[in-house]
């Protein structure tokens, strides 16, 4: 094998050097199975952090079926294709009525603008309202919208951010916290208006992920999108991370959260590695804009991505995963709910299904530091970890759906060793 310094040297001068790298010491990996990487010297790491191999890194399934389709017919959506539309029927089949229409593409970041362009054309207004601290893609107009990554676009004069509350670090009354962040949303609203922009779309994740997984004022979620609606706006819930069963409760994020949707946008896990994802709407909006437009995304629903995310449905039904996830994230939340009761830098226990996480802090001020080492920690415990948050000083528990109760422990057990180590 390369050693890390004769690669890290190569990759900075092809790739560069400003994508950074996990860990202190980076991983190279050779292979990965299930929920677990294999190191060229054989060691194994568990994966508790990766959302995308959804059902598992190299399922067979998934695999069998995207070399067999592959082997078989690949093509643009100009041919009619069952396959395609069986995906599609299926796919459709776990949303709630109302959202029955799929556009297809190939990156969480191109559903997100697709979204925003059709919610642009069907209001005629182009303001944009997000959160704070989020993260949405790496389009021109995403870029113009990215509050919680490091972006040389400033934000666009269209895009007005809300500051997302959490109750967990916030010690105000709840009423008093959800009326603050809806008077701040409804000055939001009044200054797109007064600029001359109007209110096209929300666009937020309904987890809140990247923020850090706050703790909500109860009705809050359902202020935002009421008054989005009555400005003019569509709402449009990017569930990239909080999708497919992650929450262990239902399929989709904006159902957990009750946040009700004109547009939905996937990615990541939809194809277990396979680069596809989708935007889910209504008939009346697949209507407005698909007969004014001459949409047409060459490589999208393409049979072989339609065979890979059959296959990711199917796999998660006959394995229970999203039972599964609600099981094993109950147990595990119960354990990190201990560790903040145990710990005064665990400020709070964070997340639902199989999304976890613990927010450190001291002295009442983030500790970005300690998530760090306990990342670090659990690392050297070979278990894979990241961090979350405005602060950076959330861990981010977030493995593969494909997780099992003979994995749990592992993690847990790595966890409250890295927890008495810093
Ligand atoms: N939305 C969210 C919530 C994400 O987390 C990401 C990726 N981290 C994206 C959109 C962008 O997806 P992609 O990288 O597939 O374009």
């Amino acid at each position: 094998m390369t050693s890390n310094v004769e690669l890290i040297e190569r990759r900075n001068r092809t790739i560069g050097p400003y994508s950074p790298l996990f860990y202190t010491e980076p991983l190279q990996f050779v292979s990965a199975k299930g929920v677990w990487f294999t190191e060229a010297s054989g060691d194994r790491y568990l994966d508790g952090y990766n959302n995308v191999p959804h059902v598992g890194h190299c399922n067979e399934r998934v695999v069998s079926a995207l070399a067999q389709q592959a082997a078989t017919l690949n093509v643009h959506t100009r041919y009619l294709n069952e396959r395609v539309i069986d995906y599609s029927e299926h796919l459709l089949s776990t949303f709630d009525t109302g959202l029955d229409r799929v556009f297809f593409g190939n990156s969480g970041s191109e559903a997100n603008e697709l979204a925003i362009r059709i919610s642009r054309q069907l209001t005629g207004s182009t303001g944009m309202i997000v959160s704070d601290y989020s993260y949405h893609g790496t389009t021109i107009t995403l870029a113009g919208l990215t509050t919680g990554l490091k972006t040389a676009t400033p934000l666009d004069p269209n895009v007005r951010a809300l500051r997302i509350p959490d109750l967990d670090r916030d010690p105000r009354p709840e009423a008093e916290v959800l009326a603050e962040t809806l008077a701040d949303l409804n000055g939001a609203i009044a200054s797109l208006q007064e600029a001359g922009y109007g209110v096209a779309a929300c666009l937020f994740d309904p987890l809140f992920s990247t923020e850090g997984m706050p703790r909500l004022p109860e009705g809050l979620v359902q202020g935002i999108v009421s008054r989005v609606r009555a400005a003019g706006g569509m709402v449009i819930a990017d569930e990239v991370q909080s999708g497919f069963g992650r929450t262990g409760t239902h399929m989709w994020g904006h159902q957990y959260a009750g946040m009700d949707a004109d547009l939905v946008t996937m990615g990541k896990p939809m194809g277990n590695g396979h680069p596809m994802s989708a935007v889910v709407t209504s008939e009346a909006v697949l209507d407005a804009f698909g007969s004014t437009n001459e949409f047409f995304n060459t490589f999208a629903g393409n049979p072989v991505s339609a065979a890979v995310g059959e296959a990711v449905l199917i796999e998660m039904a006959e394995e229970g995963l999203m039972a599964r996830a609600k099981t094993l994230g109950d147990e595990a939340a119960a354990r990190f709910r201990g560790f903040a009761d145990q710990y005064d830098f665990v400020r709070s226990a964070k997340g639902v299904g199989m999304f976890l996480g613990l927010d450190f802090a001291v002295d009442g001020e983030p500790a970005p530091q300690l998530a760090k080492q306990v990342v670090e920690a659990m690392k050297t415990r070979k278990v894979l970890i990241s961090r979350i948050g405005r602060d950076e000083s959330v861990l981010k528990v977030r493995p593969p759906l494909a997780f099992s109760e003979t994995e749990l422990p592992i993690l847990l057990g790595a966890l409250e060793e890295a927890l008495a180590e810093v």
